[in-house]
């Protein structure tokens, strides 16, 4: 599964972090990335890290963490 954050959508509360940091992280405008790919969504998560991720994602308030089963183009 791939994971990207959609920044326009983000609205830097830091929920994601928290709840998943060895995925999330802001940068300095406070904005969301996945850390593995740099947001590229490139990188293809397993079942173990989905799991994590999910946390996350169900948190995040604005619904700004997609996921695809194909890479993001
Ligand atoms: S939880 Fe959502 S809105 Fe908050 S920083 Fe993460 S991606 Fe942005």
């Amino acid at each position: 599964m791939f994971f990207k954050v959609n920044q326009e959508e983000c609205i830097a509360c830091g929920l994601c972090a928290l709840k998943a940091e060895q995925y999330f992280e802001n940068n300095h405008e406070g904005l969301a990335y996945l850390i593995q790919d740099n947001n590229s969504g490139t990188h293809d998560f397993n079942q173990n890290d989905m799991i994590k991720i999910k946390v996350a994602y169900t948190a995040c308030p604005t619904g700004a963490i997609k996921r695809k089963t194909q890479p993001f183009s």
